[in-house]
């Protein structure tokens, strides 16, 4: 997960958000869907450099078959 910025565009009040994979965002202020996420996401502790898909920990590699 990671925290994005977004901006209700309904009530133009700013929040953050933990996204997971297709999560719908709901505006904490109007409960609104209209909201846009900004391109400036919030810098977590971990310095996303692009290679954070270079994760071989999803090989189980157990014997099935
Ligand atoms: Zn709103």
């Amino acid at each position: 997960m990671k925290l994005y910025e977004f901006i209700c565009q309904d009530c133009s009040k700013e929040f953050e958000e933990l996204l997971q994979d297709s999560s719908e965002v709901y505006c904490p202020q109007c409960s609104s869907k209209n909201v846009k996420r900004l391109l400036s996401a919030v810098k977590t502790s971990q310095t996303d450099a692009g290679s954070a898909e270079n994760n071989s920990a999803c090989a189980p590699g157990s014997g099935f078959s």
